[in-house]
């Protein structure tokens, strides 16, 4: 009998779990998921919450409801992996061992991490929406702001779904107009990318639809520190951006049990990991999928979908004493809510920046031009994660690998960008 043990069960770990337990028979393979605890949260549905088109209850289910039959579930918490004696060791101080370990363990905020930023003003004037209590607290102070300045600040990168702080502030244009106090209210978007977005050709569109939209964006602040008596973010290089209410997305980093197994991770205690093969380029049983892989490709759902199939491959060819040979592209997938109804899709790889076109083939959806089509796409999406995504299914006539059909690829640059930008010295 082999064991595979999975270290979270958000996302990625759950459709793994799922896909591994159709690929391998219960009485070959014996499947373990490990998490903290049993709340699933539709992430993606964050973004709703502040504007209150969602509520933190619309998002959430049981982690364990998710779970094919034959898959055991332990709510606890990993403490650290022993990889020379093969065991993840839980906090109480049991262990599990395995085969194949698969770590799926997202990324964490770390508001604590920026100086000043969880002082008298978090949950009163400065908030998140990247976690529910965040986010239902935003929408409450959203609720009564009638005038004023409100800033968006990416405190820091890599974080997950680089667009969502683009898309809050598109949705927060709308919701002000629709309150009609619009003229009333300044939105500035402050990152520490040099344009609105990651890739090159995107950002500039996107930069455009800031401007049209009359948002203020500061490129290439770096947040330093935030000074709630003052109403002021700074950033490293001494600039001062005053708010009314800002919206902050604090640093990311990597489960810290990640740190506490030699080797495994990066400075941040992202997972090192072959960026094709996503197995550890420290132990050959160790892979990582999602959020807490370090590979160069946005942290999204939709990439844990395209990793799926290639992480099944490679986990069966370990456990077979065969050398993984699928490879994953670097897939990406997004909408991203503009507004007023509307949303543009964008879709890409390692190598591929996004284009315009249509997703997946010539008779698809808009690719990187706003239509309604993408906005009810993207409402949509909550039905098929749970339905479809969980469960490990294919989308029919969607590829893993990036379908290059339907593209305007002419022309497009081809260049390869590194999906982080976080200078850890700061
Ligand atoms: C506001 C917002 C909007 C987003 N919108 C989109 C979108 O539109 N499209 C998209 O594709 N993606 C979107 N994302 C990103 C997406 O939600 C994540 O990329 C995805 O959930 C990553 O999956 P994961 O399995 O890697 O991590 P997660 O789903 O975060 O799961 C990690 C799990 O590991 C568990 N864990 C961590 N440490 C331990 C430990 N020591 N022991 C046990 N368990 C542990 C955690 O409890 C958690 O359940 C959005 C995210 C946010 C915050």
């Amino acid at each position: 009998m082999k064991h595979i043990v999975i270290i979270g069960g958000g996302t990625g770990g759950t459709l793994a779990a799922n896909r591994l337990r159709r690929h391998f028979a219960e009485e070959e393979v014996v499947i373990d998921v490990v998490d903290g605890n049993d709340d699933h949260l539709y992430q993606p549905g964050l973004l709703f919450i502040p504007f209150g088109i969602l509520n933190h209850e619309d998002i959430v289910r049981s982690r364990t409801a998710q779970l094919h039959e034959g898959i055991r579930m332990h709510i606890d918490t990993v403490d650290h992996i022993d990889p020379h004696s093969h065991r993840v060791v839980l906090g109480g101080g049991s262990s599990l061992p395995y085969d194949a370990c698969v770590i799926a363990s997202g990324s964490v905020l770390l508001p604590q991490a920026t100086e000043g930023l969880l002082g008298p003003g978090w949950m009163e004037s400065v908030f998140t929406f990247y976690d529910p209590v965040g986010a239902t607290a935003l929408a409450r102070s959203l609720g009564a702001f009638q005038h004023g300045r409100i800033v968006i600040d990416i405190a820091d990168m890599p974080i997950k779904c680089p667009v969502a702080p683009l898309e809050f502030t598109f949705l927060a244009d709308w919701y002000f107009h629709e309150k009609g106090v619009r003229d009333d209210v300044s939105i500035t978007f402050a990152t520490p990318l040099s344009g609105a977005f990651t890739k090159p050709v995107c950002s500039t569109s996107l930069g455009h639809l800031l401007e049209e939209k009359h948002v203020e964006l500061v490129p290439d602040f770096l947040c330093s520190s935030v000074d709630e008596d003052r109403h002021i973010i700074a950033s490293y290089d001494g600039r001062e951006l005053p708010y009314d209410l800002a919206v902050v997305v604090p640093i990311h980093e990597g489960a810290p049990f990640v740190g506490r197994t030699e080797g495994l991770g990066d400075a941040l205690n992202f997972v090192k990991v072959d960026p094709a093969t996503l197995q550890s380029t420290s132990y050959p049983d160790i892979f990582a999928i999602g959020d807490a892989a370090d590979i160069p490709a946005s942290k999204a759902g939709s990439v844990a979908h395209f990793e799926g199939e290639v992480l099944v491959r490679n986990v069966d060819a370990v456990l077979r004493g065969v050398a993984p040979s699928a490879a994953f592209d670097g897939h990406v997938n997004c909408f991203v809510e503009t507004g007023f109804g509307k949303a543009l899709l964008i879709d890409y790889n390692y190598d591929q920046e996004p284009v315009p076109g249509h997703f997946p083939s010539a008779l698809g959806l808009p690719l990187m031009k706003e239509s309604r089509m993408n906005h009810v796409a993207k409402l949509l999406f909550q039905w098929f994660y749970w339905h479809g995504l969980l469960p490990g299914r294919e989308i029919p006539g969607i590829p893993d690998a990036m379908p290059l059909s339907g593209k305007q690829l002419v022309g497009a640059v081809q260049e390869r960008v590194p999906a982080g930008t976080r200078r850890k010295e700061h």
